[in-house]
């Protein structure tokens, strides 16, 4: 996914990346939304391996003001403690936002 790579370049440090490309059975027992970019292969969920989710969120979301990425959906899964990121190029760009 390119979208990533800038995200990569700007943060400087290792990435985990979860959850590319999802299967329909695997989306439904993940508990994803029923039309995830998942299983789309546009979507993907990230966090860094020190551990400041926040931190990279904020980066994610500078670069997408500033104009340096394009995001459809871009939100914290607080409860799994990544950060889930879409581009759909038909897409609309979304206003990022915290779930839990
Ligand atoms: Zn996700």
């Amino acid at each position: 996914m390119c979208v990533l790579d800038p995200i990569r370049k700007a943060w400087g440090a290792p990435i985990i990346v979860n959850s590319g490309y999802r299967s329909e059975e695997l989306n439904k027992a993940v508990g994803g939304a029923k039309y995830s970019y998942h299983m789309l292969g546009m979507a993907a969920d990230i966090r860094p391996q020190n551990g400041l989710v926040y931190k990279l969120y904020y980066l994610v979301v500078h670069l997408f003001h500033t104009g340096q990425l394009g995001l459809t959906e871009c939100y914290i899964d607080r409860k799994r403690g990544y950060i889930h990121i879409a581009y759909d190029i038909e897409g609309f760009n979304t206003w990022p936002f915290i779930s839990n």
